[in-house]
């Protein structure tokens, strides 16, 4: 008898092992069960012929119509001619060895399912030596009864690749199956949720979705593991979150004598309701002995920045230090450059990124190590293990869409080994709440929806390069005038460009030609159509200060001598850019970006009282999938919605992080979006079972569950680091 985690060479052999291990990178029993069925068939329905397209891997349930062998040229040899229909169309198989056995099965009048690889011979489909089993025998009688139960059984069909068809694939399932021995101990649900929420059992459910008698009975196999799934990460995400309470952390109360009351005093704006309120929240958890732990989504340039930034001085007018961990050096840098500017000498702000080295690096690490350094900003630098800190009491992570949980818990592991600082979490990319209750599950989160008063508007237009050339130039003028009445313009293009591999493009399948890139655009537009304008590029390639140069030369813009008006730039602007007075921006092969990812480049415009102007320019095709996207991005400001967009379009696959080698840490069969109400009763049912029993220990196998799902996360977080 084979359990759930036996090594799949020990039940199946090491060959058919090795072929299922190469073909999906399945180990154990759990893994092949966990592959679940593209579809289902009904046997007795004729698969449509019609449908079938060339070079794609199909099975069809056919009859055989005749079956010749044919002399080749080749002396001696022959070849096996079948013709297969449905009753409408016609397909040919071809076998060219082993012709007398297969002739012996392939007789005419006999059903039977037929896989292979489609392909063409002499303007006929073909399939050359499919697989295929028989399903019906030549001239019985047929039993209405038998008949009923032969059209109504269903077929599992399974996602296969080249070199493992479908049913082979379902075979050794079928086997595991066969011999699988589960005990109380894999049953992960506990009984009185399953009678709650009308689940079948873990067997039934195996049953039901490799080797279901009607299709009623693989949906209700399937739902149960998708609860499973959602279940699992909440139950994970509910105890990360019971732990975190338990935690102890330093006590920081709001006084009226100290820095952040000076800096309030010379605020130059008035704080929206929204981020009050939000400060009073951050101020009251503060002044609590157990750690913060939330997130703070707002839309881009809701002002987040200012919200955390008071936070900040509230624990350093307690006496403590607080970090700031930006997702790239660019914003590290701004953060830098703005909240130096804000504090003034109210507090010493140090920068610590990758490439502050040298003797640089070891005075930083002196302040931080000190505590002369009361904010610490810098990039993921800062996890590095070098660095100490005199006194952690508060951590804020900034567009946390970038960082993994596991950056957040390296760094908050840097405070006093019994205190953990409180933790903000801070992203622009707002998320719909079952996404939030799944992504970020283990932190309480509050929204800043509104935008500062006399934001001006944003308008986003499509420019269709290729059916409207004359469209382009007009972009470059407006560019010009943009920055004749004083204000930046920023350019994007997704690629660096140079000789240097670059991965970190979207993939359009429908582009014909390499997107398009910085350092070939700029060069062109500054000697062509922007010549009357200075240009600047910048790139992830740059060193620090070099982009920190342009950044503050652009950031000058058209009014300073040694400013830059237009910025040719990467996605290195993506996030967090602030220069309120860039009123502009083009994004090249705009296609190439995904929904969010435009969004968040269009909010570095627009951040101040001047309207902005977003151009999306693409050479994709009217109505084609590339196309439609921008439409939705120009269509709308909501960024709810685009995420929405976003996240249909890409499932959102593993949200734990951990790759997919857990058995039950992986989200294969759930989509939050579209499951809301899945996700919705589980997180209900895993705060029950933690409000019965707050150590699990009556639900021993979810325990057991969450541990090896925390145990693989923090063996993988080593592992890359
Ligand atoms: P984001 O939420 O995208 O990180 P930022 O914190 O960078 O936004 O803020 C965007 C801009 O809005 C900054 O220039 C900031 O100084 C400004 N800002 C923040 N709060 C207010 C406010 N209450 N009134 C006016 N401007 C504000
Ligand atoms: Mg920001």
């Amino acid at each position: 008898m084979a359990k759930l985690t036996d090594l799949l060479t020990e039940v199946l052999g090491g060959r058919s092992a090795k072929t299922i291990q190469t073909a999906f990178g399945y180990k154990t029993v759990a893994d092949l069960l966990s592959h679940y069925p593209r579809r289902y068939a009904q046997r007795g329905e004729l698969t449509d012929l019609a449908s079938l397209k060339v070079d794609e891997h199909a099975t069809v349930l056919a009859e055989i119509a005749s079956c010749k062998e044919i002399p080749m040229r080749q002396r001696g040899k022959k070849r096996l001619e079948v013709v297969v229909t449905d009753g409408r169309q016609t397909l040919d198989l071809a076998f060219f060895h082993l012709t007398q056995v297969h002739k012996k099965k392939l007789i005419p009048g006999t059903q039977g399912l037929f896989s292979g690889k489609v392909g063409e011979f002499r303007g006929r489909k073909q399939l050359a030596h499919p697989e295929y089993v028989l399903t019906a025998q030549l001239g019985e009688e047929t039993d209405p009864e038998a008949a009923e139960a032969f059209a109504n059984a269903v077929i599992p069909v399974y996602p296969a690749t080249g070199s493992i068809p479908s049913w082979r694939v379902a075979k050794a399932i079928k086997f595991v199956l066969s011999t699988l021995d589960l005990t109380d101990e894999d049953e992960v649900i506990p009984a009185e949720i399953r009678e709650k929420e009308n689940l079948v059992s873990l067997a039934e459910a195996y049953q039901g979705i490799h080797n279901p008698e009607t299709i009623e009975e693989a949906n209700q196999g399937i739902y149960r593991m998708m609860f499973e799934e959602a279940f699992v990460l909440q139950a994970v995400l509910v105890n990360r979150r019971m732990l975190n309470d338990l935690q102890k952390s330093q006590i920081f109360k709001t006084t009226t004598e100290g820095i952040l009351n000076t800096f309030d005093k010379k605020l130059p704006f008035e704080l929206t309701e929204g981020q009050k309120e939000i400060g009073l929240q951050l101020e009251q958890e503060l002044s609590q002995a157990k750690p913060m732990h939330r997130l703070l989504q707002g839309e881009v340039g809701s002002g987040k920045t200012i919200v955390a930034l008071r936070a900040m001085l509230v624990v350093i007018d307690g006496g403590a230090q607080a970090a700031l961990l930006a997702p790239t050096e660019v914003l590290a840098q701004q953060h830098a450059r703005t909240i130096r500017s804000m504090l003034g000498d109210l507090a010493q702000v140090v920068l610590l990124t990758g490439s502050v080295i040298g003797k640089q690096r070891s005075e930083v690490m002196d302040q931080i190590a000190s505590g002369e350094a009361a904010i610490v900003i810098g990039t993921h630098a800062l996890i590095q293990e070098g660095v100490v800190f005199s006194n952690l009491g508060f951590v804020v992570v900034d567009e946390q869409h970038r960082f993994g949980v596991e950056q957040r818990a390296a760094l908050a592991a840097k405070a006093n080994d019994d205190l953990k600082p409180h933790v903000l979490v801070m992203t622009a990319t707002p998320i719909p709440r079952t996404v939030a209750m799944t992504v970020f599950g283990d932190l309480d989160i509050s929204t800043l929806s509104q935008l500062p008063k006399g934001r001006a508007e944003i308008k986003t237009h499509v420019v269709p390069s290729l059916e409207k050339p004359g469209h382009l130039e007009r972009v470059w003028k407006r560019a010009v005038e943009e920055v004749k009445a004083g204000h930046q313009v920023y350019l994007v293009a997704p690629r660096i460009g140079g000789d240097v591999a670059e991965e970190d493009i979207v993939d359009n399948a429908e582009a014909k030609r390499a997107p398009l890139a910085v350092l070939e655009v700029a060069p062109m537009l500054a000697a062509g159509p922007l010549k009357e304008v200075r240009v600047g590029v910048l790139h992830g390639r740059m060193s620090s200060l070099e982009k920190d140069q342009i950044m503050s030369r652009f950031n000058k813009g058209p009014a300073s001598e040694d400013g830059i008006d237009v910025l040719v730039s990467t996605t290195v602007i993506e996030v967090g850019v602030d220069i309120p007075n860039a009123t502009m921006m083009a994004i090249l092969d705009a296609d190439r970006f995904g929904v969010s990812q435009l969004h968040q480049l269009r909010g570095r415009i627009g951040r101040g009282k001047f309207p902005g102007l977003c151009v999306l320019i693409s050479e994709a095709e009217v109505d084609s999938p590339a196309r439609e996207r921008l439409e939705q991005v120009a269509s709308t400001l909501d960024g709810f919605e685009l995420a929405r967009i976003d996240l249909q379009q890409r499932r959102e696959g593993n949200v734990l992080g951990t790759q997919q080698s857990g058995r039950r840490s992986s989200l294969r069969l759930l989509q939050v979006v579209r499951d809301e109400e899945i996700v919705i009763k589980s997180r209900a049912a895993a705060m029950e079972c933690f409000e019965k029993d707050s150590t699990l220990e009556i639900f021993a196998p979810l325990k057991n569950t969450i541990d090896e799902i925390e145990e693989l996360q923090s063996t993988e977080f080593l592992e890359k680091n």
